[in-house]
């Protein structure tokens, strides 16, 4: 009996052509770096869900050089992978990387970064409703005022589609003489040493004339607020994303007005079920909930977006009750 359930599932197989069963899946993530506390929280969910798969997990961190990150996917090519998840370090340079993938025929999961191109699955969140949810946020606690853009990388699409959230939602405020952007800056690196040293210079530029900062991550707000601190201006409205545990603390304690909370561990799990079945053999538009999507650049993909939430001060009890921090982490110091 068993022995013809093995014979009839490799007939079956041989007629789908290389069809992988979930216990032959080997997915490699590939990392751009793990500085921003988010990336361990989308790995503990893709890795646990691999492993409820009955999948292998296999990994690499480019620590921030997308020339590693090259050598990263090959790398896991050359280890078996069956499908990648690829945390794109730089949209432009991971090209050969998607390239090498297709060739061997292995999918590719576009995973939270654009990858612009058709044959990579884009799954992330709603990038611009988060910059209109940073920007909303802020412009309720400074309807009027300077106002300062601290933009992520500039390897990272998903800066300018922050970016473009953001401009949206000031347009109006804009127009109509309330507030005036006094200054703005790309992070290189999304390093908050750099984000703190661009809001010094723009300090210094403006002698203090700041009301209000839209920063777009906690881990650069984090920069932006230490340098307020350094000026005695600790207290402005100030914007990020993610729900760094030290963020959500400072929303607590009134130093960030609002971090967008993207549940890294729906993304996690979305990641690891859709490599899984594209490995599977399952065709991109066939996984479910995918949407199709043309890319600013004219690209058309197969893309999931997941929704993000704005924490403030109000709904701080949603993140403790989701289990994503503790209050005592939550309140330390408040
Ligand atoms: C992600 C953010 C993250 C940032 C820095 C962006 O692409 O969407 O969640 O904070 O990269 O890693």
């Amino acid at each position: 009996m068993k022995l013809y359930a093995t014979a009839s599932a490799v007939i079956v197989s041989a007629m789908l052509g290389t069809v992988a069963m979930a216990a032959d899946v080997v997915v490699g993530v590939s990392w751009s770096n793990f500085q921003e506390e988010r990336w361990k929280t989308d790995e503990a969910a893709i890795k646990a869900e691999l492993e409820s798969k009955g999948a292998k997990y296999i990994s690499a961190d480019a620590q921030s050089s997308s020339a590693k990150q090259l050598s990263d996917v090959e790398s896991l090519i050359a280890q078996g992978a069956t499908a990648l998840i690829i945390l794109a370090q730089d949209a432009q340079a991971i090209g050969p990387a998607v390239q090498a993938a297709a060739d061997e025929g292995i999918p590719v999961v576009g995973y939270d970064r654009l990858i612009e191109d058709s044959r990579a699955f884009y799954l992330t969140f709603d990038n611009v409703e988060v910059g209109r949810m940073q920007a909303r946020a802020v412009l309720e606690a400074a309807p009027t005022g300077r106002y300062v853009m601290i933009k992520g990388s500039p390897t990272d699409p998903n800066a300018d589609f922050l970016r473009g959230g953001q401009q949206e939602v000031l347009q109006a405020a804009i127009d109509k003489g309330d507030i005036t952007i006094v200054g703005e800056a790309y992070t290189d690196g999304w390093l908050p040493a750099n984000a703190q040293r661009n809001m010094e210079q723009i300090l210094t530029a403006t002698d203090n004339g700041v009301d209000a900062v839209v920063a777009s991550n906690d881990g650069t707000a984090g920069g932006v607020v230490a340098a307020l601190t350094a000026q005695g201006m600790e207290g402005l409205p100030v914007s990020g994303q993610d729900g760094d545990h030290a963020a959500l603390n400072r929303v607590a304690k009134g130093t960030q007005t609002v971090s967008v909370w993207k549940d890294a561990r729906d993304l996690g799990r979305a990641a690891a079920r859709i490599a899984v079945s594209l490995a599977e053999g399952t065709k991109m538009n066939a996984i479910g909930g995918a949407d199709d999507w043309t890319s600013p650049g004219g690209t058309k993909m197969n893309a999931m977006f997941l929704e993000p939430l704005p924490i403030t001060k109000d709904n701080l009890s949603v993140v403790v009750d989701a289990g994503w921090i503790t209050q005592e982490t939550l309140c330390q110091g408040v």
